[in-house]
């Protein structure tokens, strides 16, 4: 079975499986206990994993808050900066595209007497920089914008989006999940940017592991931001809880052989990409278009438009053959608020499959689209 949903989830990579196996057998020691080996064991793997993501990124190790995922990062980030700034402004800026782990932490903040400003978007589902500069007032305390959109692909301009938030003194997240370990980025050329989240399990690691990057002011110290966990005070009490060893582990073998590869994957995600568009076109011809902006968005992501199609009786009858999405495994049961803010009809949303690509693809397995 052809897996073309590594938007959804990736499988793990091998070698992440043999790093975090020992963790889960005879160094299973829990990082905050002292003196004896396995504790310090369990310690010093949790400070390498750490080590690994921040290259990654390209941040401070001590910028790295373990969490179960983007989902918590998310949640986290939002309520946390909340929380903490409430008496400077109440007001928030999101666009129309995010996952629905900002858009309905977004709604519950509404409900706690924020004010949000939801952008537009274009047709490829990126927001204007005048529209987000125009919004901005002297209540806003937090923009957040998602890098690059997991139905689409498309990316946004984070370099002006974290010029106009440290222009405007705002904080600024970004939700990074589709891009970290896909598209290489250094943190470091983004210095508005102060918040990020991202998955392990996007990027061929283990499910259930993620971290928020929270940035240093110049003093070496956090970002002050209210914590959603209160308890032992593990993760420079940001986020109490025993720390999941394997999993971050896992989470820290796939950052490594992410960005050893990034530049090799991108290479040949760009490769799978054009031979499958040029597939699908020399088959159906007229009868599907993209909706991706197929020269700036992440590889590897293709949202196809299956004219007069219904797409969930498409990816049923598919899926004896391969694994394809209508979209959002998050959101899956309903109609895609993307693609309803880039403009496209009810009946074209019906009608649109997300495939996903991965490295792990050989071309001649698309060959199985000629074929249908
Ligand atoms: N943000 C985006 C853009 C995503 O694609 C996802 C996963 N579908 C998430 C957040 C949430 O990640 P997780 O399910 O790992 O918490």
């Amino acid at each position: 079975m052809l897996y073309l949903d590594n938007s959804a989830t990736t499988q793990v990579h091998p070698e992440v499986k043999d790093a975090m196996l020992p963790y889960l057998l005879e160094e299973f020691g829990n990082p905050s206990s002292k003196y004896y080996s396995k504790a310090e064991n369990a310690n010093n793997a949790v400070k390498d994993a750490r080590r690994s993501i921040a290259s990654l990124i390209g941040c401070n190790d001590s910028e790295i808050i373990f969490t179960s995922g983007s989902t918590e990062s998310n949640n986290m980030l939002l309520k946390g900066v909340a929380d903490s700034y409430k008496d400077k402004g109440n007001h928030i800026i999101t666009s129309k595209v995010e996952h629905p782990s900002v858009l309905e932490t977004c709604k519950h903040l509404e409900l706690k007497g924020f004010e949000v400003t939801y952008l537009d978007v274009d047709k490829y589902g990126r927001i204007d920089i005048n529209a987000l500069k125009n919004h901005i007032n002297e209540k806003t305390i937090l923009v957040s914008i998602i890098w690059g959109n997991n139905e689409l692909g498309s990316l946004n301009d984070l370099g002006e989006i974290s010029k106009v938030c440290e222009d405007n003194d705002v904080f600024l997240h970004s939700d990074a999940t589709q891009i970290v370990g896909k598209v290489k980025i250094n943190l470091s050329d983004y210095p508005g940017l102060t918040f990020l989240s991202c998955s392990a399990h996007k990027f061929h690691g283990p499910k259930g592991i993620g971290a928020a990057y929270i940035r240093k002011d110049r003093y070496g110290i956090l970002t002050k931001i209210t914590p959603l966990f209160h308890g032992g005070g593990q993760e420079q009490g940001l986020r109490s809880g025993t720390l999941a060893v394997h999993n971050i582990v896992g989470m820290g073998k796939a950052a490594e052989i992410a960005n050893k590869n990034i530049a090799d994957n991108i290479h040949k995600l760009h490769e799978l990409e054009t031979y499958l568009s040029k597939i699908l076109i020399d088959k159906f011809q007229e009868s599907i278009c993209f909706n991706h902006d197929k020269d700036n968005k992440i590889p590897g992501i293709l949202s196809v438009l299956f004219k007069g199609v219904n797409n969930e009786l498409l990816v049923k009858r598919l899926a004896p053959v391969m694994a394809v999405s209508t979209g959002s495994a998050c959101s899956s049961s309903k109609p895609s608020h993307v693609l309803n803010a880039i403009g496209l009809s009810i009946e074209d949303v019906r009608s649109t499959i997300r495939f996903s690509l991965s490295s792990f693809i050989e071309k001649d397995e698309l060959n199985i689209f000629k074929n249908l």
